[in-house]
């Protein structure tokens, strides 16, 4: 199909961290862009693909459930080596370097220089869907939900701001190879976040 980011090349190999969350909506999103999708609950999963989704869901139980597998420092590793990754909602908590109002004790694996606030827009209930201007991914505005998801209070020089709401609050950003969004592209059927991390996915591997 012209356009078709990934028709040139045999199917990248990407996971979806599989241990809390919606894997099941980032796996057939990635599928249907032509991805070998792997769900990842253990290193020796993690070691067979070149990218990995973190769902949204609840960080202190992603956190938890990280180490309780021991996929912490495999995961962070594989940060250090520049593996290509995209964190929607609980995904970006996990890959922030600073955490506002997380539960006692919880970690998140870092590697984007920014400070996130989680459920900076109150409860499930306040819920909403809204339309974004993200210049990086062209002019076409993306529609998006966001669901009891996080904001980025401050950005720090290595990362790099994608996108805005209109307030001014951050809501996406970029470091290499990391991408975090506060929101979730994977409901609404907006391809466009999973396309840029799929074009680092091939740069990469
Ligand atoms: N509030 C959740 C958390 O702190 C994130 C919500 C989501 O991923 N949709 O992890």
């Amino acid at each position: 199909m012209a356009g078709d980011p990934l028709s040139a090349s045999k199917a990248l190999r990407v996971g979806v961290l599989a241990l809390q969350g919606d894997v099941r909506e980032h796996a057939t999103l990635l599928t249907g862009l032509g991805a070998e999708v792997r769900l990842v609950r253990r290193p020796e999963e993690l070691a067979l693909v070149d990218g990995l989704v973190i769902p949204g869901g609840e960080s202190s139980v992603i956190d938890k459930l990280s180490r309780s597998f021991g996929m912490q420092e495999p995961v962070r590793a594989a940060i250090t080596e520049g593996m290509p990754m995209l964190g929607t909602c609980a995904g970006l908590i996990m890959l922030a370097d600073r955490l506002v109002d997380a539960i006692d004790g919880q970690e998140s694996f870092g590697g984007l220089d920014v400070t996130v606030r989680r459920n900076a827009f109150g409860r499930q209930t306040e819920s909403f869907e809204a339309q974004l201007d993200v210049p990086a991914l062209g002019a076409e505005p993306v529609r998006v939900a966001f669901i009891r998801g996080p904001v980025v209070e401050a950005v720090g020089d290595a990362a790099s701001v994608l996108a805005s709401l209109d307030d001014g609050r951050v809501v996406a950003v970029e470091q290499g190879n990391l991408l975090g969004i506060s929101f979730h592209p994977e409901i609404t059927g907006e391809t466009r976040f999973h396309e840029r991390f799929l074009a680092r996915v091939r740069a990469a591997a």
